[in-house]
């Protein structure tokens, strides 16, 4: 899951991380008495999306820019007017972009020189690792490509967190040495605590920056919660923002499904993330393109394999659907009753290729039998595979 900025900023303060002010504006006018509060003069105002590259991004509208420098509480109205309301496409959008509801709306501070400083997980040694660089404000994976010497990389022990002697010789560095040395590491350290205490996967701060008055403030936040844990954050599943997210995925949450949606035209629903996976890699194998990566669980219901179905049949690309099930626990019969019932009331009318094999699996392949439903038996995995790329083929001829 992830979070706006300017919620961010609510999370900076919690846990004393130095930032600039700033509050949320929903309209114009709000923009203009936020302006107003923080003293009128050096104001930023900034898109509010869940993607990167809002300062260089260019919205729908021909407006320029998703973060711009303003004199006036008027200007910032005038900003926040445009912005609003519109789709910012940036790098990281894609082409269709996204829109926006809110903008931040904060005090713009000089800037001496801009950093990057990030807290991820380190699948290599399982660990949370920081990542920083005196290359600031830039895009780091260009940094990475072209100068690789200046990205600082420091593991930190999972039970340990972050101690204070790494803090500072990250610190130094970077070159903030001195009397930056109390300041730096310190905002390093509280970036720690944040992203333990909340189940961070990624805290990344671009730019973290320094000022000619010799403060260091992270002016960017970008977060992401590791969703395994966010039953025991409801403070942080309170701050999402489901218009930001792939509609296919919203309303598999709500089901309980695990669901991710990917550009091909076959979908598949499976038990199990493994075979889940395997089914995408065979779909692929045999010359088709998978819709969606689907678990429908070890133990789903009768009702859940009916709301994976209408996720499924929601997306106009797709042309087929491999359902291919393995009862272990999972009793074949209810998964085929879900796929009666559900291609029954959704009126199917793709190619259906059903795998299913294990539990119970006589009554379950008679269901589909005496349902009279259009769908083809799939022996295995690769006759699956192949028959419902031959379908769709065969259904566009
Ligand atoms: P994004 O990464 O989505 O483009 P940022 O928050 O990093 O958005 O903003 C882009 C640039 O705008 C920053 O690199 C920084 O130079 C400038 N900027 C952002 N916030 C402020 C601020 N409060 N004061 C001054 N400049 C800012
Ligand atoms: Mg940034």
């Amino acid at each position: 899951m992830n979070i706006h900025e300017y919620q961010a900023k609510e999370l900076f303060q919690k846990f004393g991380v130095a930032t600039s002010p700033g509050k949320v504006a929903r309209t114009p006018e709000e923009a203009e008495a936020i302006a107003r509060e923080l003293g009128e003069k050096d104001i930023v105002v900034k898109a509010q999306i869940h993607a990167g590259g809002r300062g260089k991004g260019t919205f729908k509208n021909g407006f320029k820019g998703g973060v711009h420098l303003v004199k006036s509480a008027a200007e910032a109205k005038e900003v926040a007017g445009k912005m609003l309301g519109q789709t910012l496409v940036t790098h990281q959008t894609g082409p269709e972009g996204k829109v926006v509801n809110q903008v931040l709306v904060g005090k713009s501070v000089d800037i001496a020189k801009e950093y990057y400083f990030a807290i991820l997980l380190d699948r290599g040694t399982s660990a949370p690792v920081v990542i920083a660089s005196t290359e600031g404000g830039v895009e780091i994976e260009a940094v990475a490509e072209k100068t690789p010497e200046k990205i600082l990389r420091e593991p930190v022990h999972p039970l340990l967190g972050l101690q204070p002697f790494q803090a500072r010789e990250l610190a130094t560095q970077l070159g903030l040495g001195g009397a930056l040395l109390r300041p730096a590491s310190e905002l390093f350290l509280a970036l720690y605590r944040l992203f333990a205490a909340c189940d961070c996967s990624i805290v990344e701060i671009n730019p973290l920056v320094l000022t000619p008055d010799k403060q260091v403030l992270a002016l960017d936040a970008k977060f992401n919660f590791d969703d395994n844990a966010l039953y025991r954050h409801k403070e942080i599943v309170a701050l999402r923002d489901i218009t930001e997210e792939d509609p296919r995925e919203v309303e598999a949450s709500k089901s309980g499904l695990n669901y991710i949606g990917l550009d091909g035209d076959i979908a598949c629903l499976v038990n199990g993330a493994g075979l889940a996976m395997a089914t995408m890699d065979i779909i692929q194998y045999a010359g088709g393109r998978p819709a969606n990566f689907l678990d429908v669980g070890g133990g789903a219901s009768k009702e859940q394999v009916t709301a994976a179905f209408k996720i499924i049949l929601a997306d106009p690309q797709v042309r087929g659907i491999l359902v291919n099930i393995f009862g272990g626990i999972m009793d074949c019969n209810v998964i085929a009753t879900g796929i009666v019932a559900a291609a029954r009331e959704t009126e199917l009318k793709i190619p259906l290729v059903v795998r299913l094999e294990g539990n119970n699996v006589a009554a379950g392949k008679k269901t589909l039998a005496e349902s009279g439903l259009a769908l083809t038996a799939a022996d295995d995995l690769d006759d699956a595979a192949r028959k419902v790329v031959a379908a769709i083929g065969a259904a566009a001829a």
